[in-house]
């Protein structure tokens, strides 16, 4: 599943294709994803410049000359094709630019989306209005946590995924987080100190920054026909490694169910 750091790397790799492109030709392949395109797509993506590519929690935005900006999200399993040599039953959406250069949205589950959100709106669209700051920008600080944290019984491992918190954090980089800051993802997160909190935030955003990087360095790779954008493999402290030595203290890995997901920890490391 795409994380923040693939929908990145995706955006910057789209900026290479799109940024200041004009679209010339906007096909949709089926209705939808999980839910039905704009049914005003088509006609105001087509001739539209794109003006610019961003990013807002785990939402791709292309932003264009006509005041609309199409936000994608990948869902589970998207991604966008580069210049795909044959089309497949899961390209869903293609952009064509004047030059020819021809963007397949591809997407075989079809959790994603794509929607056209008036670019000065953007800020209040219902999926935006209530996001927490981003992870990598200032508004995520440790007075921010303290704040929002206070008082509060649930494990701050699930607070850290909750998006009114942080925006866009996901579970790997929640569980990496936690154990290069030593804390306990069972602690009530009201009661995570100042100290631990001081120590989680430039954690969060390393994580999320080094993952960003790994995903930059295999950008070249999208520059031939067919590439992808949107995937690659890192390496974990604890994420998926249960029952396998500490990379800090040598004890297992530690796995628990909290909130339908999995964490993985630390026993003696995480306090
Ligand atoms: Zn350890």
């Amino acid at each position: 599943m795409p994380e923040l750091p693939e929908v990145e790397t995706t955006v910057r790799g789209l900026a290479r294709y799109l940024y200041g492109a004009r679209l010339r030709r906007v096909e949709p392949r089926r209705e939808g994803l999980r839910r039905p395109f704009p049914a005003d797509l088509v006609q105001v993506l087509t001739g539209a410049q794109v003006t610019g590519l961003g990013r807002r929690a785990k939402y791709g935005l292309i932003e264009t000359d006509r005041g609309q900006t199409m936000v994608f999200h990948l869902g589970m399993s998207g991604r966008w094709r580069i210049e795909p040599e044959e089309l497949g039953k899961h390209d869903h959406l293609l952009l064509e630019t004047e030059s020819g250069l021809v963007l397949a949205l591809c997407d075989p589950r079809r959790f994603g989306s794509v929607d056209l959100v008036e670019t000065a709106q953007l800020d209040h669209w219902p999926a935006f209005a209530a996001l927490g700051p981003e992870p990598l920008g200032n508004g995520l600080s440790p007075a921010h946590l303290k704040q929002a944290l206070a008082g509060r019984s649930a494990p701050i491992k699930l607070m850290l995924l909750d998006q009114r918190i942080v925006a866009g954090l996901g579970n790997i980089y929640v569980c990496e987080a936690l154990f290069r800051a030593g804390i306990d993802p069972r602690k009530a997160a009201g009661r995570v100190s100042g100290a631990a909190l001081a120590r989680l935030v430039p954690e969060i955003k390393a994580v999320i920054a080094e993952a960003i990087e790994a995903g930059g360095s295999t950008l070249r790779d999208f520059a031939q026909p067919d590439g992808e954008l949107g995937y690659f493999s890192k390496k974990f402290d604890v994420y998926d490694r249960h029952d396998q030595p500490c990379t800090r203290c040598g004890a297992p890995i530690r796995r628990l169910p909290q909130g339908g997901r999995s964490t993985w920890y630390c026993g003696k490391c995480q306090k």
